[in-house]
Protein backbone atom coordinates (compact mmCIF):
# COMPACT_ATOMS: atom_id res chain seq x y z
CA UNK A 1 0.00 0.00 0.00
CA UNK A 2 1.05 3.49 -0.88
CA UNK A 3 2.26 6.02 2.03
CA UNK A 4 0.91 9.20 2.42
CA UNK A 5 4.74 11.26 1.77
CA UNK A 6 5.97 12.57 5.08
CA UNK A 7 6.27 16.17 4.05
CA UNK A 8 2.00 15.88 3.54
CA UNK A 9 1.90 15.14 7.10
CA UNK A 10 3.85 18.02 8.09
CA UNK A 11 2.06 20.43 6.60
CA UNK A 12 -1.27 19.82 7.74
CA UNK A 13 0.36 19.35 11.38
CA UNK A 14 1.66 22.46 10.75
CA UNK A 15 -2.17 24.11 10.21
CA UNK A 16 -2.63 22.22 13.38
CA UNK A 17 -4.16 19.09 12.16
CA UNK A 18 -2.15 15.83 13.88
CA UNK A 19 -0.70 13.82 11.68
CA UNK A 20 -3.23 10.67 13.46
CA UNK A 21 -6.25 12.80 12.87
CA UNK A 22 -5.30 13.68 9.02
CA UNK A 23 -4.92 9.69 8.47
CA UNK A 24 -8.16 8.86 10.49
CA UNK A 25 -9.84 11.57 8.07
CA UNK A 26 -8.41 9.90 5.03
CA UNK A 27 -9.51 6.59 5.77
CA UNK A 28 -12.76 7.86 6.97
CA UNK A 29 -13.37 9.41 3.91
CA UNK A 30 -11.93 6.05 1.80
CA UNK A 31 -14.28 3.69 3.52
CA UNK A 32 -17.29 6.32 3.27
CA UNK A 33 -16.90 6.93 -0.42
CA UNK A 34 -16.13 2.69 -0.82
CA UNK A 35 -12.79 3.21 -2.11
CA UNK A 36 -9.88 0.57 -1.11
CA UNK A 37 -7.21 2.47 1.54
CA UNK A 38 -5.07 2.65 -1.46
CA UNK A 39 -6.38 5.61 -2.23
CA UNK A 40 -5.44 7.27 0.68
CA UNK A 41 -1.86 8.78 -0.54
CA UNK A 42 -4.49 10.19 -3.76
CA UNK A 43 -6.96 11.86 -1.02
CA UNK A 44 -4.07 13.12 0.48
CA UNK A 45 -2.76 14.91 -2.32
CA UNK A 46 -6.26 15.90 -3.37
CA UNK A 47 -6.38 17.91 -0.01
CA UNK A 48 -3.19 19.49 -0.13
CA UNK A 49 -3.02 21.11 -3.62
CA UNK A 50 -3.56 24.82 -2.79
CA UNK A 51 -3.95 25.79 -6.13
CA UNK A 52 -6.98 24.01 -6.80
CA UNK A 53 -9.03 25.11 -3.93
CA UNK A 54 -12.54 25.18 -5.23
CA UNK A 55 -14.47 28.45 -4.33
CA UNK A 56 -18.12 27.31 -2.76
CA UNK A 57 -20.96 29.50 -2.51
CA UNK A 58 -23.01 28.40 0.70
CA UNK A 59 -26.88 29.68 0.68
CA UNK A 60 -29.38 29.13 3.02
CA UNK A 61 -33.16 29.42 2.69
CA UNK A 62 -36.45 28.04 4.55
CA UNK A 63 -34.81 25.70 7.04
CA UNK A 64 -33.59 25.20 10.15
CA UNK A 65 -29.89 25.44 10.06
CA UNK A 66 -28.93 22.18 11.37
CA UNK A 67 -27.01 21.41 8.15
CA UNK A 68 -24.78 24.03 8.83
CA UNK A 69 -24.96 23.46 12.61
CA UNK A 70 -23.82 19.46 11.58
CA UNK A 71 -21.20 20.33 9.50
CA UNK A 72 -19.82 23.22 11.86
CA UNK A 73 -19.70 21.13 15.00
CA UNK A 74 -18.35 18.03 13.31
CA UNK A 75 -14.75 17.80 15.10
CA UNK A 76 -13.93 13.93 14.51
CA UNK A 77 -11.66 14.01 12.49
CA UNK A 78 -11.41 17.25 12.38
CA UNK A 79 -13.31 17.29 8.91
CA UNK A 80 -14.21 20.78 9.48
CA UNK A 81 -10.92 21.82 9.71
CA UNK A 82 -9.78 20.33 7.11
CA UNK A 83 -12.61 20.89 4.51
CA UNK A 84 -12.19 24.27 5.43
CA UNK A 85 -8.85 24.45 4.60
CA UNK A 86 -9.29 22.85 1.27
CA UNK A 87 -11.93 24.32 -0.24
CA UNK A 88 -12.40 28.08 -0.42
CA UNK A 89 -15.90 29.19 1.01
CA UNK A 90 -16.85 32.66 -0.37
CA UNK A 91 -20.05 33.25 0.94
CA UNK A 92 -21.79 31.51 4.35
CA UNK A 93 -24.26 34.16 6.24
CA UNK A 94 -23.87 31.81 9.08
CA UNK A 95 -20.10 31.62 9.39
CA UNK A 96 -19.12 34.88 7.39
CA UNK A 97 -17.81 38.13 9.12
CA UNK A 98 -18.82 40.46 6.54
CA UNK A 99 -22.83 41.30 6.81
CA UNK A 100 -25.23 43.12 4.60
CA UNK A 101 -24.12 44.71 1.62
CA UNK A 102 -20.50 43.84 2.23
CA UNK A 103 -21.60 39.77 2.49
CA UNK A 104 -23.87 40.38 -1.08
CA UNK A 105 -21.04 42.30 -2.72
CA UNK A 106 -18.78 39.16 -1.67
CA UNK A 107 -21.27 36.86 -3.66
CA UNK A 108 -21.55 38.91 -6.48
CA UNK A 109 -17.63 39.44 -6.86
CA UNK A 110 -17.27 35.41 -6.28
CA UNK A 111 -20.14 34.50 -8.88
CA UNK A 112 -18.60 37.30 -11.91
CA UNK A 113 -15.03 35.71 -10.81
CA UNK A 114 -15.47 31.90 -10.87
CA UNK A 115 -18.36 31.69 -13.13
CA UNK A 116 -19.11 28.25 -13.91
CA UNK A 117 -16.05 27.17 -11.75
CA UNK A 118 -17.40 27.37 -8.53
CA UNK A 119 -19.84 25.05 -6.20
CA UNK A 120 -22.96 25.84 -4.59
CA UNK A 121 -23.90 24.29 -1.33
CA UNK A 122 -28.19 25.12 -0.81
CA UNK A 123 -29.27 24.26 2.80
CA UNK A 124 -33.13 24.79 2.52
CA UNK A 125 -36.02 24.56 0.86
CA UNK A 126 -36.91 27.91 -1.70
CA UNK A 127 -40.52 28.78 -1.11
CA UNK A 128 -41.93 29.89 -4.27
CA UNK A 129 -45.37 30.58 -3.19
CA UNK A 130 -46.11 34.78 -3.31
CA UNK A 131 -43.49 35.37 -5.65
CA UNK A 132 -41.04 34.41 -3.54
CA UNK A 133 -42.68 37.03 -0.84
CA UNK A 134 -41.85 34.07 1.75
CA UNK A 135 -38.06 33.99 1.70
CA UNK A 136 -35.59 37.29 0.46
CA UNK A 137 -32.04 38.07 1.22
CA UNK A 138 -30.95 41.80 0.57
CA UNK A 139 -34.41 42.26 -1.51
CA UNK A 140 -33.95 39.58 -4.10
CA UNK A 141 -35.97 36.11 -3.15
CA UNK A 142 -34.54 32.54 -2.70
CA UNK A 143 -35.64 31.33 -5.90
CA UNK A 144 -34.25 33.84 -7.89
CA UNK A 145 -31.10 33.58 -5.78
CA UNK A 146 -31.17 30.12 -6.36
CA UNK A 147 -31.49 30.52 -9.55
CA UNK A 148 -28.63 32.58 -10.37
CA UNK A 149 -25.95 31.44 -7.92
CA UNK A 150 -27.08 27.30 -8.90
CA UNK A 151 -27.34 27.90 -12.89
CA UNK A 152 -23.70 29.44 -12.99
CA UNK A 153 -22.30 27.21 -10.76
CA UNK A 154 -19.98 24.11 -11.70
CA UNK A 155 -22.00 21.86 -9.75
CA UNK A 156 -24.90 22.38 -6.62
CA UNK A 157 -24.82 19.97 -3.63
CA UNK A 158 -28.06 20.04 -1.80
CA UNK A 159 -28.09 19.93 1.37
CA UNK A 160 -30.48 18.40 4.09
CA UNK A 161 -34.42 17.40 2.79
CA UNK A 162 -35.38 20.30 2.85
CA UNK A 163 -32.77 21.46 0.26
CA UNK A 164 -33.28 18.24 -1.80
CA UNK A 165 -36.80 17.14 -1.57
CA UNK A 166 -38.65 20.49 -0.03
CA UNK A 167 -38.42 18.18 3.37
CA UNK A 168 -40.88 19.44 6.08
CA UNK A 169 -41.56 23.39 4.58
CA UNK A 170 -43.26 21.29 1.89
CA UNK A 171 -45.26 18.66 4.13
CA UNK A 172 -48.92 19.22 3.16
CA UNK A 173 -50.70 21.64 2.98
CA UNK A 174 -47.18 23.55 1.54
CA UNK A 175 -48.60 26.79 2.38
CA UNK A 176 -45.29 28.46 0.81
CA UNK A 177 -44.91 26.32 -2.08
CA UNK A 178 -41.78 25.18 -1.23
CA UNK A 179 -39.48 23.24 -3.65
CA UNK A 180 -36.15 21.48 -4.00
CA UNK A 181 -33.28 22.91 -5.47
CA UNK A 182 -33.48 20.52 -8.76
CA UNK A 183 -37.33 21.91 -9.08
CA UNK A 184 -36.18 25.24 -9.14
CA UNK A 185 -33.24 24.78 -11.45
CA UNK A 186 -34.12 21.96 -13.32
CA UNK A 187 -31.52 22.45 -15.57
CA UNK A 188 -28.49 22.72 -13.12
CA UNK A 189 -25.98 19.57 -12.15
CA UNK A 190 -27.81 19.09 -8.09
CA UNK A 191 -26.24 16.42 -5.83
CA UNK A 192 -28.57 15.09 -3.53
CA UNK A 193 -27.50 15.02 0.54
CA UNK A 194 -31.08 14.46 2.06
CA UNK A 195 -31.05 13.99 5.25
CA UNK A 196 -32.42 15.75 8.62
CA UNK A 197 -29.71 16.93 9.21
CA UNK A 198 -27.56 16.36 6.37
CA UNK A 199 -24.31 13.80 7.78
CA UNK A 200 -21.35 15.92 7.78
CA UNK A 201 -19.33 12.78 7.06
CA UNK A 202 -21.35 12.50 3.44
CA UNK A 203 -20.92 16.16 2.72
CA UNK A 204 -17.38 16.01 3.51
CA UNK A 205 -16.89 12.54 2.00
CA UNK A 206 -18.84 14.32 -1.64
CA UNK A 207 -16.31 17.86 -1.62
CA UNK A 208 -13.28 15.32 -0.78
CA UNK A 209 -14.36 12.84 -4.38
CA UNK A 210 -15.02 16.63 -6.19
CA UNK A 211 -11.41 17.22 -5.32
CA UNK A 212 -9.61 13.65 -6.15
CA UNK A 213 -11.40 12.77 -9.30
CA UNK A 214 -12.09 16.27 -10.44
CA UNK A 215 -15.92 15.22 -10.34
CA UNK A 216 -19.42 14.45 -8.37
CA UNK A 217 -19.91 11.17 -7.08
CA UNK A 218 -21.72 8.68 -9.24
CA UNK A 219 -25.90 8.89 -7.98
CA UNK A 220 -28.79 7.20 -8.05
CA UNK A 221 -32.14 8.33 -9.72
CA UNK A 222 -32.80 10.78 -6.90
CA UNK A 223 -29.40 12.50 -7.40
CA UNK A 224 -28.06 10.97 -4.23
CA UNK A 225 -24.45 9.19 -4.18
CA UNK A 226 -24.54 5.81 -3.96
CA UNK A 227 -21.77 5.60 -1.76
CA UNK A 228 -24.19 6.98 0.97
CA UNK A 229 -27.65 5.97 -0.32
CA UNK A 230 -26.69 2.82 -2.26
CA UNK A 231 -28.10 0.57 0.76
CA UNK A 232 -31.48 0.50 3.30
CA UNK A 233 -30.76 0.95 7.01
CA UNK A 234 -32.31 -1.77 6.97
CA UNK A 235 -29.40 -3.81 5.52
CA UNK A 236 -26.54 -2.58 8.21
CA UNK A 237 -29.19 -1.92 11.01
CA UNK A 238 -27.35 -3.29 14.20
CA UNK A 239 -31.02 -4.69 15.11
CA UNK A 240 -31.47 -6.72 12.16
CA UNK A 241 -30.47 -9.94 14.09
CA UNK A 242 -33.61 -9.17 15.89
CA UNK A 243 -35.85 -8.84 13.36
CA UNK A 244 -35.02 -12.36 11.50
CA UNK A 245 -35.01 -13.91 14.37
CA UNK A 246 -38.71 -12.28 14.98
CA UNK A 247 -37.69 -10.18 18.27
CA UNK A 248 -39.71 -7.38 17.98
CA UNK A 249 -40.43 -4.64 20.92
CA UNK A 250 -43.98 -3.91 21.26
CA UNK A 251 -44.26 -0.69 23.01
CA UNK A 252 -40.91 1.73 24.21
CA UNK A 253 -39.80 0.95 27.50
CA UNK A 254 -40.90 -2.69 27.30
CA UNK A 255 -38.36 -5.99 27.74
CA UNK A 256 -37.96 -6.34 24.09
CA UNK A 257 -36.81 -2.21 23.90
CA UNK A 258 -34.77 -2.19 26.94
CA UNK A 259 -32.90 -5.49 25.40
CA UNK A 260 -32.61 -3.88 22.14
CA UNK A 261 -34.88 -5.72 19.37
CA UNK A 262 -36.46 -4.39 16.79
CA UNK A 263 -38.32 -1.43 16.54
CA UNK A 264 -40.23 -2.36 13.15
CA UNK A 265 -43.98 -2.79 15.13
CA UNK A 266 -43.03 0.77 16.63
CA UNK A 267 -42.88 2.06 13.26
CA UNK A 268 -39.86 1.84 12.04
CA UNK A 269 -38.88 3.30 8.33
CA UNK A 270 -35.69 1.59 8.07
CA UNK A 271 -36.88 -1.23 5.80
CA UNK A 272 -38.11 1.40 3.24
CA UNK A 273 -35.02 4.11 3.45
CA UNK A 274 -32.07 4.44 1.48
CA UNK A 275 -29.35 5.67 3.40
CA UNK A 276 -25.64 4.72 5.71
CA UNK A 277 -26.85 6.21 8.74
CA UNK A 278 -26.10 2.67 10.39
CA UNK A 279 -22.73 2.90 9.50
CA UNK A 280 -21.33 6.70 9.12
CA UNK A 281 -24.30 7.39 12.23
CA UNK A 282 -24.10 10.93 13.37
CA UNK A 283 -22.45 13.53 16.39
CA UNK A 284 -19.13 11.91 15.28
CA UNK A 285 -19.98 8.56 14.32
CA UNK A 286 -21.10 8.11 18.27
CA UNK A 287 -24.74 6.88 17.74
CA UNK A 288 -28.02 7.06 15.46
CA UNK A 289 -31.51 7.32 16.04
CA UNK A 290 -32.30 3.47 15.81
CA UNK A 291 -29.21 3.22 18.01
CA UNK A 292 -30.59 5.13 20.74
CA UNK A 293 -33.78 3.57 21.18
CA UNK A 294 -36.38 5.03 18.29
CA UNK A 295 -37.21 3.91 14.77
CA UNK A 296 -36.18 5.36 11.39
CA UNK A 297 -38.62 7.99 10.24
CA UNK A 298 -37.41 7.88 6.64
CA UNK A 299 -36.09 11.59 6.73
CA UNK A 300 -33.81 11.03 3.63
CA UNK A 301 -36.53 9.63 1.18
CA UNK A 302 -38.45 11.58 -1.20
CA UNK A 303 -41.76 13.19 0.41
CA UNK A 304 -40.45 12.96 3.77
CA UNK A 305 -42.37 14.20 6.01
CA UNK A 306 -45.82 13.02 4.21
CA UNK A 307 -44.84 10.26 2.95
CA UNK A 308 -43.40 8.65 6.49
CA UNK A 309 -46.33 9.41 8.62
CA UNK A 310 -47.72 8.60 11.05
CA UNK A 311 -44.66 7.69 12.30
CA UNK A 312 -45.48 5.04 14.73
CA UNK A 313 -47.47 2.73 12.81
CA UNK A 314 -45.46 -0.20 11.30
CA UNK A 315 -45.58 -0.58 7.42
CA UNK A 316 -48.29 -2.35 6.06
CA UNK A 317 -46.25 -5.39 5.25
CA UNK A 318 -43.66 -7.22 6.65
CA UNK A 319 -40.31 -7.13 5.44
CA UNK A 320 -38.40 -10.59 4.61
CA UNK A 321 -34.78 -11.82 4.28
CA UNK A 322 -31.89 -11.73 1.68
CA UNK A 323 -33.70 -9.10 -0.21
CA UNK A 324 -31.69 -7.56 -3.40
CA UNK A 325 -32.73 -4.88 -4.80
CA UNK A 326 -31.60 -1.01 -5.77
CA UNK A 327 -32.84 2.24 -4.84
CA UNK A 328 -33.46 2.58 -8.82
CA UNK A 329 -35.21 -1.04 -9.48
CA UNK A 330 -37.43 -0.35 -6.32
CA UNK A 331 -40.87 1.56 -8.35
CA UNK A 332 -42.66 4.91 -6.51
CA UNK A 333 -44.95 4.71 -3.55
CA UNK A 334 -42.65 3.87 -0.56
CA UNK A 335 -44.76 1.24 1.02
CA UNK A 336 -45.93 -0.56 -1.71
CA UNK A 337 -42.87 -0.93 -3.43
CA UNK A 338 -41.55 -2.29 -0.21
CA UNK A 339 -44.32 -4.90 -0.34
CA UNK A 340 -43.48 -5.55 -4.04
CA UNK A 341 -39.76 -5.70 -3.28
CA UNK A 342 -40.12 -8.31 -0.40
CA UNK A 343 -43.14 -10.01 -1.74
CA UNK A 344 -41.24 -11.16 -5.02
CA UNK A 345 -38.72 -12.58 -3.16
CA UNK A 346 -41.29 -14.92 -1.58
CA UNK A 347 -40.80 -13.86 2.27
CA UNK A 348 -41.06 -15.83 4.96
CA UNK A 349 -43.56 -14.40 7.62
CA UNK A 350 -42.35 -13.80 10.69
CA UNK A 351 -45.57 -12.42 11.99
CA UNK A 352 -48.32 -13.95 13.82
CA UNK A 353 -51.86 -14.77 11.93
CA UNK A 354 -53.40 -11.40 14.08
CA UNK A 355 -50.42 -9.11 12.76
CA UNK A 356 -51.60 -10.27 9.15
CA UNK A 357 -54.87 -9.31 9.80
CA UNK A 358 -53.53 -6.02 11.53
CA UNK A 359 -51.26 -5.44 7.92
CA UNK A 360 -54.16 -5.98 5.94
CA UNK A 361 -56.44 -3.17 7.84
CA UNK A 362 -53.03 -0.82 7.37
CA UNK A 363 -53.09 -1.49 3.86
CA UNK A 364 -56.91 -0.61 3.63
CA UNK A 365 -56.93 2.48 5.75
CA UNK A 366 -53.85 3.81 3.80
S1 LIG B 1 -36.96 -2.60 11.09
FE1 LIG B 1 -35.72 -0.85 11.78
S2 LIG B 1 -34.91 -1.44 13.80
FE2 LIG B 1 -35.64 -3.32 12.78
S3 LIG B 1 -33.83 -4.13 11.76
FE3 LIG B 1 -34.91 -2.89 10.24
S4 LIG B 1 -33.99 -0.86 10.39
FE4 LIG B 1 -33.38 -1.97 12.25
Amino acid sequence: MAAIPEETLRTWEARGVSRRDFLTFCSTMAATLALPVTFMPRIAAALEQDDTRPPVIWLEFQSCSGDSEAFLRSSAPTAVQIILDTISLEYAEIVMAAAGHQAEEARHQAMEKYKGRYIAIVEGSIPTGKSGAYCTVAGQSAEEITRKVCGNALATIAVGTCATFGGLPAAAPNPTEARSVKEVVPNATVLNLPGCPVNAANLSAALVHFLTFGRLPAADRFGRPRFAYGKRIHDNCERRGHFDAGQYAETFGDYGHRQGWCLYKLGCKGPETWHNCPTVRYNDGLSWPVMAGHGCIGCSEPGFWDSMTPFYRRLPNVPGFGIEATADKIGLGLAAATALAFGAHGVVSAFRKTDQHEAEKIIKED
